[in-house]
């Protein structure tokens, strides 16, 4: 639909697992704001509310970066093996080669689940999240102005130092929350109309699941179809096994990081269903960042974009050999441009699985919505009917059986339905 799509569980972890101020919300009817007789601003209401924040963003940062500071100084004296344990603090910058770390999936939940909900997100969710950890942050500012550096702080500071911890990871998760609201609430104002039909889906589809019923078949019909490209290949290998492989090229040259990408993507793609099972293999060649820009021969003057430049992602995909799915990076947020383009933020095997499934032409199989708040720019509005399909939550998600069918019935080697 618009060819960027985010980073889902980091939306879900916020707009569900955060205690304060989390935003579940069914959206209204789309009324619109009463016309004003003051001319239009010069600005979108969304990029002044998103530098206010973004304002507050950086104070975070100063203030967690002073800190981070004066923590190594006490440990390096009082407590020099709780020092490795403080990890510095996130790049707080994107770009080119700059790797996101591969954190684990989130375990599974067994027992009842809570029913699908609407789940909202805002610059005035980013707010109070960015509030929240501002209040974090004066108390462990001043647990350490209280330290008396002595051999006996010892305990205190391994104590700080795990409170710490903690602060980055809620400093991780609100710069995510902060990248998606620019890349969707951008997206929103660039495609009124698009969204307004996808909201108007995801009303009836809340409507439909709160009422116990299924979705129409016309939405399950949309959500379940996929396009593989040419180049992807499936064979099968058993009168039940099938092979599906994948060519993948990357500029990434930290073969450990390309390697848990690969193994995370695969383990999520092979799927085993009674006696029948479906496997993916990636068969990835790396091109150094040298070759991508001066060619083999390197004959003309010129180098490859420095690391953290800012690139034009587009352009860039384009350099890769044709007919390869590309991974590679420089997002903000994690996006599919020509390829998947990864961020500085933490991405997950099951993200990468998913996006891997955009790459073979599956849509979101949940729906991200909209609903205009004048001043404060847009809340971003996402409902997941279905928890167990990957395509809808990459968090609870997994490749299903239905995946692979719908894949070798667009190549014609399984009967259509
Ligand atoms: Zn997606």
């Amino acid at each position: 639909m618009t060819g960027i799509r985010a980073l889902l569980p980091v939306a879900l972890v916020l707009g569900v697992g955060l205690p304060t101020g989390a935003q579940n919300t069914a959206p209204a009817p789309s009324t619109g704001q009463a016309p004003s007789t003051t001319p239009a601003p010069a600005e979108p209401a969304y990029t002044v509310r998103g530098r206010d924040v973004e304002r507050l963003q950086r104070t975070l940062r100063e203030r967690s970066e002073r800190l981070h500071t004066r923590l190594t100084g006490l440990l390096r004296s009082w407590a020099p093996d709780v020092l490795a344990t403080l990890e510095p603090p996130p790049p707080g910058v994107y770009g080119y080669q700059i790797l996101p770390r591969i954190i684990p999936d989130p375990p599974r939940k067994t027992g009842p689940r809570t029913p699908p909900q609407v789940v909202s997100y805002s610059w005035r969710w980013s707010e109070t999240l960015l509030s929240n950890e501002l209040q974090a942050l004066s108390k462990l500012e001043q647990a350490v102005e209280a330290v008396v550096p002595a051999a006996s702080s010892h305990d205190t500071l391994a104590a700080i130092t795990t409170d710490y911890r903690r602060h980055m990871s809620s400093r991780r998760m609100i710069d995510a929350d902060i990248d998606y609201n620019w890349l969707w609430q951008a997206a929103i104002a660039g495609q009124r109309p698009a969204f307004d039909a996808i909201t108007a889906t995801l009303e009836q589809a809340r409507q439909q699941i709160s009422r116990n019923e299924p979705l129409g078949a016309d939405v399950v019909a949309a959500i379940s179809r996929s396009n593989p490209p040419a180049y992807v290949s499936f064979r099968q290998t058993a009168p039940n096994q099938w092979l599906m492989t994948i060519p993948v090229s990357t500029d990434i040259t930290d073969a450990g990081f390309v390697a848990q990408v690969k193994s995370g993507i695969e383990k999520h793609w092979n799927v085993q269903d009674g006696d029948r099972s479906f496997r993916l293999e990636l068969s990835v060649s790396t091109v150094t960042p040298e070759v991508l820009y001066c060619g083999k021969d390197n004959a003309a003057p010129c180098r490859a974009p420095d690391r953290g430049a800012h690139i034009d992602l587009g352009a860039h995909a384009a350099r890769f050999p044709a007919n390869t799915i590309v991974i590679t990076t420089g997002a903000a947020s994690l996006r599919l441009v020509g390829g998947l383009v990864l961020s500085p933020h933490d991405v997950t095997p099951g993200t990468l699985a998913h996006e891997f499934g955009h790459l073979l032409g599956f849509p979101d199989a949940y729906f991200r919505g909209y609903r205009d708040l004048g001043p404060e720019g847009f809340a971003t509005l996402e409902f997941v009917p279905d928890r167990d399909d990957i395509m809808s939550d990459s968090g609870t998600g997994r490749v299903l059986p239905r995946h692979y069918e719908s894949l070798l019935r667009a190549r014609g080697l399984i009967p259509g339905l």
